[in-house]
Formats: structure tokens, C-alpha cells, sequence
């Protein structure tokens, strides 16, 4: 079992942009910080300002009664945490995974720290290394409410809102993805909005100011979508799909006629046709919800 001293210290497992920004944090906050990573050499930085270095991911995890792996993705996580030395220092420690995958991996490797008595926590980091340690942060939790109020104190030194969504270990995954979902189709409309802006002579520049106008809409619509998705009723006053069909259309037509992939707004143009055809043409566009997921 760890001593009294390991449990207030912190050790970092994975060393990429993520993985020095959580370290630099717990070392701006005076937390006794221990690092690996595969590659050696990323931690310089680190401990010019006062990490340890360990030589192994087992001398690392022995070093502290909280590990915090942050890795590419979960089969890397399992490359680390699966060899038989390092299963073997974590047990009866926690383990924090801020790596980003799939929620079917949370689960599974809740399943397997249970089997080895790890205590685990999945999580999620939904902003940019900068805001790391500052109030711009947010972290989503989910796993056993005990172990998350036990860490609490050394997870909140990483700045920012943290958020336990519940003790299904595979919730702050599964909000992650959807939030990306949110995240990369919008970016890939900003994209393709500017490849077929400058067809059109428009510069990036030029677009910048009236496209954050566009991401200002947004809010007020997922707040009300939000209302609506749940209770299966979707107002089209004032947009209906009929509307918004002619809309994407027209994106359609002049991106081809420049040469420029539509596939993208072709597809969200053909969900909306469809939910036109299906009767609902009154309805706003969120009704295509229903067309991919019915309510059971
Ligand atoms: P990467 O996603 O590129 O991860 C790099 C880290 O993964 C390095 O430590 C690398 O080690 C390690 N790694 C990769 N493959 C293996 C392997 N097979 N075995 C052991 N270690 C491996 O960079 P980030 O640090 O930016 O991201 C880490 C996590 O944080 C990701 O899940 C990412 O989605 C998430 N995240 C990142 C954000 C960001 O702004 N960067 C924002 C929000 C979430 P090595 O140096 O040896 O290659």
C-alpha cells in the first residue's frame, strides 16, 4: 500500500503537448511531481523545474498513490499499464486516464483495473493545452464517487471546471465524443466554407469576422435543440427544413461548380430530404436527429 507521502504526490504517465501541460501544473502547485515517458528526453523541462524523472512507467507509478496517464489513445495506455511490473506497482494506487478514446475502452479498462485492484478513474480534457492550470480547463470525470472526492484536490490543482458526470465509467468518454462530434464537423464546414470562399474571391481574412457571427448563433440554438431533441418535438417556426434544404443546396451547387467536394453538405443535405419526404418539412432541422437514432 502507498505511505501517506505517496498519496499526496502525483505521477504523469505520457509525456506529449497534454502530458507536460498536467505536469507543469501540478509542479506550479508544489505537488511532489514524478514523470515517464516512452521516448526518453521529454522531460527535461520537467525536471530542470523540480519533476523526478523515473527510469521506468513502474518506478514512476511506485512513486506516488495517483498516476495520471495521458496518452495518444488506449492501446496505448494498455502498452504502459499492461506489463506485468507496472500492473503490479499500481495496485492499490488510482489511476486517473485523461487519455481520449471510446467509451466501450473506459469500460474495459475499468473491468481490468478492478481485476487487478487499481482504483480507476476515466476522464476527458475538453480545451487546449494553454488553458491547462488556468480557468479556461475543463475536465469531465466519471468512475466511483469516492475515489474522485479522494483525488479531487489534486485534480482541481489542474485549473479550470471538473465536472463528475457519474459513477458509468464510460460517461466522460461518451460525452467527449459527442462534444468532438460537435467540435470536427463544424470545423470541417469552416474548411470547406473557406475553400469555397476563396473561389469565390473571399479571403479567410475577409470571411473571419461574419463566420464568428455564425459561431455566436450556435448557443442559443443548442439550448433550445437541447429542449426539443428531449421532449421529440421540433419547432421549425421561423427555419423550417423545407427552408434549410434550398440553403444547402445552394452550398452544394456552387461548391461543385468550382471544382470543390460537397460530400459533407451533401450528406446533411440528404437527411434533411429525407425528413422532408418522411412528412416533416414543417419541422426544424434538428428532426434529423430522429432519423439517425428513432426513439425507442
Ligand atoms: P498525442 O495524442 O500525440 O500523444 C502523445 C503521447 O502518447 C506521447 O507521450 C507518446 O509517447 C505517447 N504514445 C504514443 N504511442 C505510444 C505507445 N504505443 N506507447 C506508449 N506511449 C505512446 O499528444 P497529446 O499529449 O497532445 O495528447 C494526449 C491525449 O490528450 C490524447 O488522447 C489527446 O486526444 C488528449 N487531448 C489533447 C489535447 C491537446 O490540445 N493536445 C486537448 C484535449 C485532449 P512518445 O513521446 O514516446 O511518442
Amino acid at each position: 500500500m502507498p505511505s501517506t507521502t505517496e498519496q499526496s504526490a502525483v505521477t504523469v504517465l505520457g509525456l506529449g503537448p497534454m502530458g507536460r501541460a498536467l505536469a507543469g501544473a501540478f509542479l506550479d502547485a508544489g505537488l511532489p511531481t514524478t514523470v515517464w515517458n516512452r521516448t526518453p528526453g521529454r522531460d527535461r523541462d520537467l525536471v530542470a523545474r523540480g519533476a523526478s524523472g523515473a527510469v521506468s512507467p513502474e518506478e514512476a507509478v511506485a512513486a506516488s498513490g495517483l498516476t495520471v496517464v495521458c496518452v495518444v489513445n488506449y492501446d496505448a495506455v494498455d502498452a504502459i499499464v499492461r506489463r506485468e511490473a507496472v500492473t503490479a506497482a499500481l495496485k492499490g494506487r488510482t489511476m486517473v486516464n485523461l487519455t481520449a478514446d471510446v467509451p466501450a475502452r473506459a469500460r474495459e479498462s475499468a473491468d481490468w483495473a478492478a481485476g487487478h485492484g487499481i482504483g480507476y478513474l476515466d476522464g476527458a480534457i475538453m480545451t487546449p493545452t494553454v488553458t491547462i492550470g488556468t480557468p479556461g480547463a475543463v475536465f469531465l470525470h466519471s468512475g466511483p464517487e469516492e475515489l474522485y472526492r479522494r483525488h479531487r484536490a489534486v485534480l482541481d490543482v489542474l485549473g479550470g471546471t471538473h465536472t463528475h458526470l457519474g459513477t458509468e465509467i464510460g460517461r466522460a468518454a461518451a460525452y467527449d465524443i459527442a462534444l468532438l462530434d460537435v467540435f470536427w464537423t463544424a470545423m470541417a464546414g469552416y474548411a470547406h466554407a473557406l475553400a469555397v470562399a476563396r473561389a469565390e474571391g473571399v479571403t479567410a481574412r475577409e470571411l473571419a469576422p461574419f463566420a464568428k457571427g455564425i459561431g455566436a448563433i450556435l448557443p442559443p440554438i443548442f439550448e433550445q435543440g437541447a429542449e426539443e431533441v428531449d421532449a421529440g418535438t421540433f419547432s421549425g417556426e421561423g427555419n423550417p427544413i423545407t427552408s434549410a434544404v434550398s440553403s444547402m443546396a445552394h452550398i452544394v451547387h456552387v461548391s461543385e461548380s468550382h471544382g470543390i467536394d460537397a460530400g459533407v453538405m451533401r450528406a446533411a443535405e440528404g437527411l434533411a430530404r429525407r425528413a422532408v419526404g418522411r412528412g416533416h418539412g414543417a419541422d426544424g432541422f434538428l428532426r434529423i436527429t430522429e432519423l439517425l437514432n428513432p426513439r425507442r
